[in-house]
């Protein structure tokens, strides 16, 4: 069975044991939870994010110094950023307009707001952009930042780049065999992959229960249906850009079976990282375009902030202007660039969206208890969204070669 097969066994398993668990034997779950589900499933989290910064850091590095040489960053940079603009922006437009339509924040009376407690994260897009830039490269290794891990690797090969072969040598053999190690640890953690998800899976729906959805059935299947708009809509894209669905999800399945089972893009890198090559990617290409798409490109957080908003809105009786609209895009196009790729990321950015708004914040304690139940998909759509711009990437690249060949 491969890889992808066993995890989406184990997602279809856990599902069902966790249904059985709450509707059959509601006393097990607490105690079943706490020392087996929860243990058993952070164990597998924490195990596959260790190889995420050496991983990284060393494949960032070989890309640049190997293989293509000098001056691609820039370029690749540009290009995934302005395909990363596009694309979020439909994920965004397209979370408002099914919000419009579906009306999830219509019954009002049905969904307690009373003594809703509002969170209090504030978010600095100032303070994020300095960020970036590490003050300390051995701390942002160890805090696993990774995008300022992306800035280290990249000044690192950069400057690898414009020395001499005698006076990198030794470190890059450390790099490569750093990253083969990484690689081999990779399959050793891969093998508790399944039961790790299935902890994971069977927490969620044994300690929440499929009674949870009630009142928020609307919010919970519009926000869904805006995912697998959005997933549709990439598919189309790959197809006219000339990438083939067959090849795209070959390389990519096991990826975003974790990323459902897990809720953590990161956790998902290694396998997106992985199976670029079978998705037809370059390695090298890869190895920047895929982490820096786990970095920053978010578009389930985008579908998120956008239909949530409109969400609260239409709960609190709030007339919904050209102004709030605007106001709700721009502050989730920046969200979904800057959440991070771990589970409970996307709530968190939920603050910067109302407030800039000014929406009710109590609209986060009312979604809180169901935010588990759409991440799964949200995190898929990230990891899709990211694979899929990396593949347009590809492609982009492809046609530039084949030009500089002609000419
Ligand atoms: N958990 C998501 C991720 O890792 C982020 C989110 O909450 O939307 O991509």
């Amino acid at each position: 069975m491969s890889l992808s097969t066993r995890i989406f066994v184990a997602l279809g398993a856990g599902v069902l044991f966790g249904g059985l668990l709450n509707l059959l034997a509601p006393g097990w779950v607490e105690p079943l939870d706490q020392y087996l589900l929860q243990p058993v499933g952070d164990v597998f989290l924490r195990a596959i994010q260790l190889i995420v910064v050496p991983l990284v850091f060393a494949a960032l590095i070989m890309g640049i110094t190997q293989l293509r040489g000098k001056g691609y960053i820039a370029r690749f940079t540009t290009k995934l950023m302005s395909l990363y603009v596009v694309t979020s922006a439909a994920a965004i437009i397209l979370g408002l307009a099914v919000a419009f339509i579906v009306r999830p924040g219509s019954n009002a009376e049905a969904i307690n707001t009373g003594d809703a407690a509002a969170a209090d994260q504030g978010y600095s897009l100032v303070e994020w952009l300095v960020s970036i830039v590490p003050s300390n490269p051995f701390e942002a290794l160890a805090s696993g930042n990774l995008l300022q891990v992306i800035v280290i690797a990249a000044l690192a090969g950069t400057a690898i780049n414009l020395l001499k072969d005698e006076q990198t040598r030794p470190f890059l053999n450390v790099v490569e065999s750093m990253y083969e190690i990484v690689q081999k640890v990779l399959q050793l953690v891969l093998k508790i992959a399944p039961f790790g998800v299935f902890a994971l899976i069977t927490s969620v729906v044994a300690t929440q229960g499929f009674g949870i959805i009630g009142n928020l059935a609307v919010y919970i299947l519009g926000l869904i249906l805006a995912i697998i708009l959005m997933i549709g809509l990439y598919i189309l894209i790959l197809f006219f850009a000339g990438v083939k669905p067959k090849i795209f999800f070959k390389g990519f399945a096991s990826a975003f079976t974790l990323a459902f089972g897990t809720a953590s893009s990161n956790a998902a890198l290694p396998l997106a990282l992985n199976g670029a090559q079978k998705a037809g990617l370059q390695s090298d290409l890869s190895g920047f375009a895929i982490p820096f798409g786990t970095a920053l490109k978010r578009d389930g957080a985008g579908i998120l902030q956008g239909f949530n908003a409109i969400f609260v809105a239409q709960l609190f009786g709030i007339d919904i202007t050209i102004e709030l609209v605007l106001a709700v895009f721009l502050s989730a196009l920046l969200v979904s660039f800057s959440t991070a790729g771990v589970p409970g990321a996307g709530i968190i950015m939920m603050t910067t969206v109302l407030t800039a708004a000014n929406l009710p914040l109590e609209g986060i304690a009312i979604v809180a208890g169901i935010d588990r139940v759409t991440e799964g998909f949200r995190t898929l759509l990230n990891v899709f969204g990211n694979t899929a711009n990396a593949s347009l990437l590809q492609q982009w690249e492809n046609r530039r070669d084949r030009k500089m060949q002609k000419g």
